[in-house]
């Protein structure tokens, strides 16, 4: 005999994998037959609280299996209390701060609500309204949403929040770095209050500690660290070159055939412009990513990537977040990141679910303190893998070859942190851009233009007063 919530073929009656957390009948099949037999550890510390009616607070990031560990509770719920809803109202929210990342939201959910009954919904900026609309008015299960066009759908009286008793935060610390933040508390707020809420951020600054203060009930906090899984599959390294010479030195390395499926970063969108234009001149054929472009043309690069038509995805930090793509075989930062927390992000587009992934930094001299920054948070200094700057160069300033050989005592600094802050309590770099700021038809009270909006320019003050920096690349 088989019992119920053991794994299909499985005929045992001890319960196994997913079952072992509460999952049961066509959820678990379903899970299942998504290849997804042993729970990943998110999963296992974060399914069982909510299915208990929990709040969570969970550290972790794309790539950790996330998803599926808001997701399974969420649909478990939602399939035993069978079809209730009412026209325009959704009964579970899921917030994520990019496009992309809730597109593959919505694409998981689908798959592991295989044979269930549950309806799903995207609701996005830089898409048609119309059909967003059209779809949400019978009411929907799961609405997944990014908090610019979802603004504007509850402004205009398109979708009622009242009956949402399910709420995720999808991270968390990019919807603070995209200037997101009050448009999510104003969400949350108009959800019904005895909802369940799950946050999760893959850093922890303390304007997330604050923001899962007001929203999360008692919750169980879960963690897991994305530094170790990096450090075990990623084999990094860095190649000193000069601006000038990174072109070059790109070109170079995508000759070789070995980098199969590349995604090269960097700082800013009009970079990530120049870098693909390189590309393309060198003879390389390229798509590329970042938050100017439309939501088709986005989409359609990444589904290139994806389906291997081109082998080199080039993009800015914010637009690649989330992103999860089987099979990068190796992250190039062009330039470093203005945050070192990004690194970490970057990085972790490849090496995933067990496989190798090679990381490669091209660092100019002028980048040195981001270098170290870096390293101070992977707790690692980088091998050296090339360095051009040997080469004599007039304008070069003779104290910079000394510069990345500093005293050992600072090298070998090794206080790196997890918590979004910085080590040695040093402040964060002003690097005098302002937050993103969007202007035209207040959302709620005086605030910003859903997004797909172009930011305002570089000097706005900061919208919000905490200590991050500005989020000015993509
Ligand atoms: P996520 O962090 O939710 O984006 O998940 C990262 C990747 O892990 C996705 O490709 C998932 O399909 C995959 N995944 C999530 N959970 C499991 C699991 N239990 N077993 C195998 N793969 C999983």
């Amino acid at each position: 005999m088989t019992n119920e919530n053991t794994l299909p073929g499985n005929d045992t009656t001890e319960l196994s994998g997913f079952a072992a957390l509460g999952i049961t009948g066509a959820l678990l099949k379903a899970t299942h037959n998504a290849g997804f037999t042993e729970p990943k550890p998110i999963q296992m510390q974060a399914i069982p609280p909510q299915l208990e009616g929990r709040d969570i607070f969970g550290i972790a990031q794309t790539g950790s299996g996330k998803t599926a560990a808001f997701a399974l509770p969420i649909l478990s719920k939602i399939i035993a209390l069978g079809t209730k809803r009412r026209a325009k109202t959704t009964r579970a929210l899921i917030l994520a701060p990019t496009r992309e990342l809730a597109v593959q939201i919505e694409d998981t959910i689908k798959i592991l609500a295989k044979g269930a009954h549950v309806s799903t919904a995207l609701v996005l900026g830089g898409v048609s309204r119309f059909s967003q609309v059209k779809k949400v008015a019978p009411g929907v299960d799961i609405l997944i949403a990014t908090p610019g066009r979802l603004t504007d759908l509850v402004r205009e009286g398109d979708l009622i929040l009242s009956d949402t008793k399910w709420l995720v935060l999808d991270e968390g610390d990019r919807m603070l770095d995209m200037g997101f933040i009050n448009d999510v508390k104003r969400i949350a707020k108009a959800t019904a209050p005895d909802r369940q809420t799950a946050l999760f951020s893959a850093t922890m600054p303390d304007e997330i500690a604050e923001l899962a203060k007001g929203l999360l009930k008692n919750p169980v906090r879960v963690e897991v660290s994305p530094q170790s899984t990096a450090a075990a599959e990623i084999v990094q390294g860095v190649v000193f070159a000069r601006t000038k010479q990174k072109r070059q030195v790109l070109s170079t390395m995508l000759a070789d055939e070995a980098m199969k499926s590349v995604i090269i970063f960097s700082r800013t969108k009009h970079g990530a412009d120049r870098v693909t234009k390189d590309l393309e001149r060198d003879g390389f054929k390229a798509a590329v990513i970042h938050g100017n472009k439309s939501q088709n043309a986005r989409q359609k690069a990444l589904n290139d990537f994806r389906d291997g038509s081109v082998r080199i995805l080039v993009a800015t930090d914010i637009a690649a977040r989330g992103i999860d793509v089987p099979g990068i075989s190796h992250v190039v930062n062009f330039d470093l990141p203005d945050e070192a927390e990004s690194y970490v992000h970057r990085i972790g587009r490849t090496g995933r679910n067990g496989m190798d992934g090679i990381a490669i930094t091209l660092c100019d001299p002028s980048e040195n303190s981001k270098l170290r920054q870096v390293e101070r948070i992977i707790r690692t200094k980088l091998p050296i893998v090339a360095d051009h700057l040997g080469s004599p160069d007039p304008q070069r300033n003779p104290a910079e070859k000394n510069e990345r050989f500093e005293p050992a005592n600072d090298r070998s600094d090794r206080n790196g942190r997890r918590d979004g802050r910085r080590p040695g309590g040093e402040k964060k770099p002003n690097h005098g851009f302002g937050k993103k700021r969007f202007g035209d038809k207040p959302a709620f009270a005086g605030e910003r233009k859903p997004e797909g909006a172009k930011p305002f320019k570089a000097n706005n003050k900061r919208r919000f007063g905490g200590k991050r920096p500005a989020a000015r690349a993509a």
